[in-house]
C-alpha cells in the first residue's frame, strides 16, 4: 500500500521525493519530467484533491431550522 521504497524518476533516475524538486539531468538540463511533476504540485485553484473534506460545512445544515 504505502511502500516507504522511493520512487525513482524514469527520465533522470533521480529519486522523487514527496515533495518534487527540479533535478537535473546529467548534461545539466532540468529533468523536464520532474519539472512537470513540481508543476502538478503547485498549489492548484481548484480543490481537486481526493479525501481533503473541508471542515465547517458539516454545521450548516444542523443550523436549518426544521418547521413542522
Ligand atoms: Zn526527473
Amino acid at each position: 500500500m504505502d511502500t516507504p521504497a522511493p520512487t525513482l524518476c524514469f527520465t533522470c533516475g533521480l529519486a522523487v521525493e514527496e515533495t518534487p524538486r527540479l533535478n537535473r539531468l546529467t548534461n545539466g538540463e532540468i529533468c523536464p519530467a520532474c519539472r512537470d511533476r513540481v508543476l502538478d504540485m503547485l498549489p492548484a485553484p481548484l480543490p481537486s484533491r481526493p479525501g481533503e473534506v473541508r471542515a465547517g460545512t458539516m454545521g450548516l445544515a444542523s443550523d436549518a431550522p426544521l418547521k413542522s
